[in-house]
């Protein structure tokens, strides 16, 4: 058995990939395709032991009241007083009770992470794999092709979306089948899942690797946008251009073009419940940081809603700080039109984790995006969905 393609049984993988899910000690099949995928960093495991309150081999069965219960019993100090969760019945003599043991599984995104660079980098036709932000990596080709690693769960926007709107070349990788609805999106895309990844062999993902590096045709390539958009802001004057010129001519833009505005929104409505709506960013503060997810029709519906300041300056060509957006909070509560929200334009695609966390508080407090973030990228996707490229050239 390799350890890159270590040939598992495919549908119990897809059984195990779920955060949450318990495989029992006793399933002997599943419990030995959990402990491989832990090996190989893919998942962690907590181990339990527990009775059942109902369990026909145990002697005070016929004591039961609800012989049909599926009440579960956290073994722990054997000498307390033990309830049913379920049913309330009190439980005696757990001593002559079966103990059952199971794992409860939870996947490990930095593990998934690695673990799929390494398998891609050592296939015979890749030539490098670095690693670019959280589950994405650039892949160069032997023949010096390249193309862009995406673990669909846990990518940035940048990162998830650039394919489907520029002819960005990505092999996305789908964690798991909890996600599996993408594959109506995904169909005419290159992707992989990770439960065939650790079924299959590398002929098999060497033929998806070459395939994905061709650019999706006849769109618009991201960096030669991008490189436009950066012109933009090294002409004239920075910053003052983009804050006084190119966002009041995007918000015009927006306000003539009602159908274009309506088009964009109804293509993200009709992926709206799969893992191409959503994209993850880093919140917390110094020493820890967790990923979460950001629904994308919903925020750029905000976006649209009018009734918004724009705030553009100060974070051109760097990073949006959390004291940034203690700032625009304030700009907008003394704001005497009584703006509902703040957009942000930023320049970059740099926004702190800490920054992420202040906004999506205030997001979970008030029920509604009250600061919205437009990353760079996020700016790039409106401005070709909006046919609104000619707003890059200043004259
Ligand atoms: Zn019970």
């Amino acid at each position: 058995m390799s350890r890159l393609f270590p040939a598992l049984d495919r549908k119990l993988v897809g059984h195990i990939l779920r955060n949450g899910v318990r495989v029992g000690t006793a399933d002997e099949l599943a419990f030995e395709v959990a402990l491989a995928l832990e090996r190989m960093g893919l998942i962690n495991t907590t181990r339990r032991q527990f009775w059942r309150c109902a369990y026909r081999n145990d002697p005070d069965y016929l004591e039961r009241l609800d012989r049909e219960c599926e009440g579960i019993i956290e073994v722990d100090d054997p000498n307390k007083a033990y309830f049913c969760p379920e049913c309330g019945q009190p439980i005696e003599n757990v001593i002559e009770k079966k103990v059952f043991e199971d794992i409860q599984i939870s996947l490990d995104p930095n593990g998934i992470a690695q673990y799929v660079s390494e398998t891609i980098e050592a296939l015979k036709l890749v030539a490098s794999v670095e690693p670019l932000t959280q589950g994405a990596f650039l892949v160069l080709l032997a023949d010096g092709r390249s193309l862009k690693l995406v673990v669909l769960d846990y990518a940035e926007a940048r990162y998830r979306f650039a394919s489907f709107y520029f002819a960005e070349p990505s092999l996305y990788v789908v964690v798991s089948p909890i996600n599996e609805p993408v594959k109506h999106v995904l169909e005419e895309r290159v992707y992989v899942q990770l439960w065939d990844l650790v079924s299959q062999d590398a002929l098999w993902l060497a033929e998806k690797v070459n395939v994905a590096a061709y650019p999706v045709p006849d769109r618009m390539e991201l960096a030669s946008v991008e490189q436009r958009f950066d012109d933009m802001l090294a002409r004239d004057n920075g910053w003052q251009y983009f804050e006084q010129q190119f966002v009041p001519a995007l918000y015009a833009h927006v306000c003539e073009n009602p159908r274009l505005v309506g088009d964009y929104l109804g293509q993200l409505k009709r992926i709206s419940d799969t893992v191409l709506n959503f994209f993850t960013v880093p919140i917390g503060g110094a020493g820890r940081t967790d990923l979460r997810s950001i629904n994308k029709f919903k925020m750029m519906n905000e976006v649209f809603a009018g009734n918004a300041i724009a705030d553009a300056k100060r974070f051109v060509q760097s990073t949006l700080e959390q004291n940034h957006v203690s700032k625009i909070l304030l700009h907008l509560m003394t704001d005497p039109q009584k703006p509902s929200r703040a957009i942000v334009f930023l320049s970059t695609d740099q926004v702190r984790s800490s920054a992420w966390e202040a906004v999506m508080q205030l997001k979970n407090n008030e029920g509604y995006w009250k600061i919205i973030v437009l990353t760079k990228y996020m700016i790039l996707e409106l401005l070709a969905q909006l046919d609104a490229l000619n707003l890059l050239e200043t004259d």
